[in-house]
């Protein structure tokens, strides 16, 4: 097989750990080439080359097409009738189609209850007075969600009450809406999985994911859940993989009910937050096993070698702008990784922290207190 050429829509954290994953592999891909609006994004600094244009601008998106042999995403906003309008050699995975049904949060979930996958209960909203109308058949509270373009929770808004309709509707109008039961979960947990072009699919351990404001946090792996809820996750997983037809890592977010039922959040069609672990805890990182499916070698193993936490670094709420590098000591276990962005803002994903339990000692709660105690050590500050 001759090296190919990796196109990659989006070259942010997730497209810069994969263009590191793909210099890894030179026998396989010879070069990448991400499309990113931002110039010198973190992929680029990675030794990607860039195309600077928006994701869903289509003359980018075919030029990008014109220098790649397979193109693949890290941002579910693309556009995906363009990409589905890329003829031969040109290959994209995952497919365009699994994409478009994936996009759109009512079309995956209606895609999922077909198939017999468990989700909570929702509904397509088209009018304010459609919204009125349904909410008493799911019940107070519901979580109005935007069905398109919507991350780190922006496009969700909780209903408690009936006063709270007309300012929630007014937050999203003119976008599609759904609503959805409220999930009173346990936990959440997530499961990556891959599927190669050959249909062979492989699920990494469940872990647990903690979110703060909507945004990710911590992941613990393995999720400290029951065995039979870690094997249930696993099955939904690998159910979801086997309907959905797509080549490629998926992060599959569900939910653990108080009475340990599990069910889909939702599906990212990409490598996702709560598989940065794998980089140093598994025998194979979440990014080499997201190019091993799209180039349809074989997948790696997912064996979980060592427990780890990983602690994301957000931009602090009172830092905006420039900042000076950030680094730590070498310390045993402790894996940092900044993705070279150039300015904080509050929230915004600036790095992770892997801490790894190489010495198996299994105590979860030391490694979440050192995760919390390495973040700590993390200043910002002006340059
Ligand atoms: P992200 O970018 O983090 O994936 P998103 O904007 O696509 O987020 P969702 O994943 O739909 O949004 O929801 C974000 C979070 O809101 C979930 O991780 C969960 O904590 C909460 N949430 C979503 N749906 C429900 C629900 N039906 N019941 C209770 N909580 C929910
Ligand atoms: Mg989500």
């Amino acid at each position: 097989m001759t090296a190919k050429i990796l196109g990659i829509i989006g070259g942010g954290q997730l497209g810069m750990m994969l263009t590191e994953a793909a210099k890894a592999m030179p026998d396989h891909i010879s070069k990448v080439i991400v499309l990113d609006p931002t110039r010198d994004c973190p992929a680029a600094r990675a030794g990607a080359e860039q195309i600077v244009g928006d994701f869903k601008d289509k003359n980018s998106i075919v030029e990008l097409s014109m220098q790649s042999d397979i193109i693949t995403y890290e941002i579910e906003s693309g556009n995906s009738e363009v990409l589905e309008s890329l003829k031969a050699p040109v290959s994209v995975n995952p497919s365009p189609a699994t994409l478009r049904t994936i996009q759109d949060k009512y079309s995956q979930k209606e895609f999922l209850r077909q198939n017999g996958i468990p989700v909570p209960d929702f509904l397509a909203i088209e009018s304010l007075a459609d919204l009125k109308k349904k909410i008493p058949s799911l019940g107070y509270p519901v979580l109005l969600k935007a069905r398109r373009d919507a991350y780190d929770g922006r496009g969700n808004f909780k209903i408690n009450s009936e006063s709270m309709i007309e300012h929630a509707y007014k937050l999203f109008e003119g976008r599609p809406m759904m609503i959805e039961k409220w999930v009173d979960f346990r936990s959440e947990v997530s499961v990556i999985a891959a599927r190669n072009t050959v249909g062979q699919i492989a699920t990494y351990p469940v872990v647990e994911n903690i979110h703060r404001e909507n945004i990710l946090e911590i992941t613990i792996a393995p999720a400290r859940v029951p065995p039979h809820v870690a094997k249930e996750a696993d099955e939904i997983a690998r159910k979801t993989m086997e309907v959905l037809h797509g080549a490629g890592v998926f992060g599959i977010e569900m939910f653990v009910t108080r009475d340990d039922r599990v069910m889909i959040n939702e599906i990212a069609p990409r490598v996702h937050n709560s598989g940065h672990h794998t980089l140093q805890s598994s025998d194979t990182s979440q990014f080499e096993q997201h190019l091993r499916a799209i180039l349809g070698l074989p997948l790696g193993s997912t064996n979980l070698r060592h427990h780890a936490v990983m602690r994301n670094i957000l931009g602090p709420s009172d830092f905006v702008g420039k900042y000076k590098p950030i680094a730590l000591e070498q310390e045993r276990g402790v894996y940092l990784k900044m993705y070279n962005k150039d300015e904080a803002k509050p929230q915004r994903k600036l790095g992770h922290i892997n801490i790894v339990d190489l010495d198996d000692t299994r105590d979860i709660e030391e490694l979440m207190r050192k995760a919390e105690d390495v973040r700590n050590r993390i200043k910002f500050e002006s340059p």
